[in-house]
């Protein structure tokens, strides 16, 4: 168990008292944030629900045992809108040979070809749900690589993990191939069927600047209306301006009068477009009414890299200027120790603090907690989890760190997890679980 607070109350009403919490993520008026954009508040729970958020101090309104934070900031658990449970894990066999990203797209499709089967998939999934799972992730959007005999495989394995996960993490899927195969009528049966037999109404796939690009996204915003399904789309994840395919999503998007969510994400290249483009087609994303995710840790992993050359590029999108434009936007772990990013575990927090550092989110207000928690909420259709709620479930992540500065000098490893007010086991899987996968390499 963690060690920070052995001490929550078991009683089926208690309080927290003495938290801090984001005023961005509190739905109660009249609290008063502190320079961080941060309330002292008292919660109590009730039967594993939230009963009431009050300032901090407010006298005789429930009963029960109280545990006092001492000023620690408590969140919400977190939302992760947009990872690759299916390709985590496999660095050990399948390295990415040069860092880069067409080294990582090829690596994958060499290791999919020869082990993703049922078992290797379902277990590497797994491992991934528990890692997110310990570290206070409440839901998370996977991508399910959808070419060939791969179809048939990942989607029954992603609708079985999504019924035993129940009640700790929702889970949603995204299909993901590239924009070509949408003019194959075939491969859009296959992976129109497997959504609507295991996924969540959510389609979508790479945009690329193919000569066809518009016809194709024609077909992908068709399908999207014949069936109902909200859209997902990995956009321009390269630092050649002349990928503007945003731009073409965004105007399929007005052509279409699509009212389904879109989510987009990487966009990096509108980062590096003149000032006048840049501003045209964040206007059309806002008016689209697309949603945008950043992928903080792997976008600075894998662009702007060169054998024997400083990167000079952070890799990552306008999200600024796109948050100024009213875009909603958001932040999300992506890939985990595979050939697209060699490192991470699917912790929101680790996503926030790297975030924060990569995209400079300090200095720019106080509400950017609402990228990893209310904002990928609200594109996922999971209203009432993201924020602290009166009524809403007790899933909280209690932290000793009493300010943002506190937050992100550390890595918050001995932090709590409530879900439905009860504190979970945070213990992480060991690696070594995977290493019967790994053909014996570490
Ligand atoms: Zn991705």
């Amino acid at each position: 168990m963690s060690t920070g607070f052995a001490a929550v109350p078991s009683a089926p009403c208690f309080r927290l008292t003495g938290a801090r919490a984001p005023l961005c993520l509190v739905e109660t008026g009249g609290l008063a944030a502190d320079r961080d954009g941060l309330a002292l508040i008292d919660i109590a729970v009730e039967g594993g629900r939230i009963a009431s958020i009050l300032p901090s101090g407010t006298e005789g309104l429930h009963d029960g045992p109280a545990l006092d934070l001492d000023g620690g900031i408590v969140l919400p658990r977190l939302i992760d809108c947009h990872v690759h449970l299916d390709k985590g894990h496999i660095w050990p066999r399948q390295r990415n040979p040069d860092g880069s990203f067409m080294g990582a797209l090829n690596s994958v499709m060499a290791d999919r070809e020869a082990h993703w089967s049922a078992a290797d998939v379902r277990a590497r999934m797994d491992f991934g749900l528990r890692c997110a799972f310990a570290h206070g992730t409440a839901a998370l959007r996977t991508h399910i690589d959808s070419l060939g005999k791969q179809i048939d495989i990942s989607w029954p394995v992603l609708a079985e993990l999504r019924a035993e996960w129940a009640g700790r993490i929702a889970i949603q899927a995204s299909p993901l191939f590239g924009i070509q195969f949408a003019l194959d009528d075939a491969h859009v049966r296959d992976v129109v069927s497997a959504v609507r037999a295991h996924g969540d109404g959510i389609f979508g796939c790479v945009t690329y600047m193919i000569p066809e690009l518009d016809a194709a996204l024609d077909v992908i915003f068709h399908t999207a209306i014949e069936n109902g399904f909200d859209l997902d789309f990995h956009v321009d994840e390269t630092n050649d301006p002349a990928a503007r395919s945003l731009e073409h999503i965004a105007d399929a998007a007005i052509r279409h009068r699509f009212t389904g969510k879109i989510l987009a994400g990487h966009c990096c290249s509108l980062a590096l477009q003149q000032p006048e483009d840049e501003a045209r087609i964040i206007a059309k994303v806002k008016e689209a009414g697309i949603a945008v995710v950043s992928l903080p840790m792997c976008n600075m992993y894998l662009q702007d890299r060169q054998p024997g050359r400083t990167p000079r590029w952070r890799g990552v999108t306008a999200l600024h200027e796109l948050k100024a434009a009213g875009v909603p936007v958001m932040i999300a772990s992506d890939n985990t120790r595979d050939p697209f990013y060699a490192y991470g575990d699917l912790d929101l927090i680790e996503v926030l603090r790297e975030g924060t550092r990569i995209l400079q989110l300090d200095h720019a207000g106080s509400d950017w907690a609402n990228t990893v928690a209310r904002m990928p909420a609200a594109i996922m259709g999971l209203e009432g989890t993201g924020t602290l709620s009166p009524g809403g479930p007790a899933d909280l992540v209690l932290t000793r760190a009493r300010d943002w500065t506190e937050f992100f000098a550390r890595p918050q490893a001995d932090r709590t997890v409530l879900v439905s007010g009860r504190a979970i086991d945070t213990t992480l899987p060991d690696h070594r679980e995977l290493d019967h996968l790994m053909g014996g390499r570490l």
